[in-house]
């Protein structure tokens, strides 16, 4: 199975987003819009995994989820790779002061690069890819994309967990299901003490 590490995005926040990306539609420009349920920010893509590895993915992610606490971040922003002015894929960027979601990230690749998914070279970068492009877009349409999008921010999203995808690839395009939901738990300082007593 095709599997990914996400984080998803609350239904407000996935609304807010495809509202704005709507009127970008007009010009039909070559790009293939992310559907409104499958905005998320990427952690990590795994590729192809056997199924009976799912429990086993799961408790590294768990440990990779160590120490963290539920923390927020915002959503605002509009960037491209490789270049806003020249894009591949078309992003909407998150902001949070501590950047946990790279510590995160980084956690993950340690961890998993141990069970033998290969690291990512490119530097991680997190973003909700909105749309891909496919063609050549219009003169100038990169402009309208960028002005539509910034100065807006499209909600502050309260992370408690992140989620093991299965990503099913079909010609109507990709459809997400989650495998396992890890929790962000800040693990009290002793945890034997809370056991006292009972
Ligand atoms: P589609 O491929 O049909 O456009 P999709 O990209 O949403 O749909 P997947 O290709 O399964 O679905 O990707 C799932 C997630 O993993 C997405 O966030 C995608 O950007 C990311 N991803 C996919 N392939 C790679 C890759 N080779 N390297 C890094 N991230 C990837
Ligand atoms: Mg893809």
């Amino acid at each position: 199975m095709r599997a990914f590490i996400g984080i998803g995005l609350p239904p407000e926040c996935r609304r807010a987003i495809a509202e704005a990306v709507f009127p970008l539609r007009a010009k039909r420009p070559a790009v293939s819009w992310t559907s409104e349920p499958n905005l998320h920010v990427t952690l990590k893509f795994l590729g192809q995994i056997p199924p009976e590895r799912v429990d086993e993915i799961g408790s590294l992610l768990a440990e990779t989820a160590r120490g963290f606490g539920p923390f927020e971040f915002s959503v605002e922003g509009p960037g491209g790779f490789p270049a806003l002015r020249a894009p591949r894929v078309l992003w909407i960027g998150i902001r949070e002061p501590l950047e946990l979601v790279g510590k995160l990230h980084e956690n993950m690749e340690n961890a998993l690069s141990g069970a033998g998914f290969p690291r990512e070279e490119r530097r991680f970068h997190p973003h909700i890819t909105v749309g891909r492009v496919r063609d050549r877009l219009p003169p100038g349409w990169w402009e309208e994309y960028a002005k539509a999008l910034s100065g807006k921010s499209f909600g502050v999203v309260g992370v408690s967990s992140f989620q093991l995808y299965e990503s099913r690839l079909s010609p109507g395009g990709a459809a997400y299901c989650v495998l396992r939901d890890v929790p962000l738990l800040r693990e009290p300082a002793n945890p034997g003490r809370e056991e006292k007593g009972k």
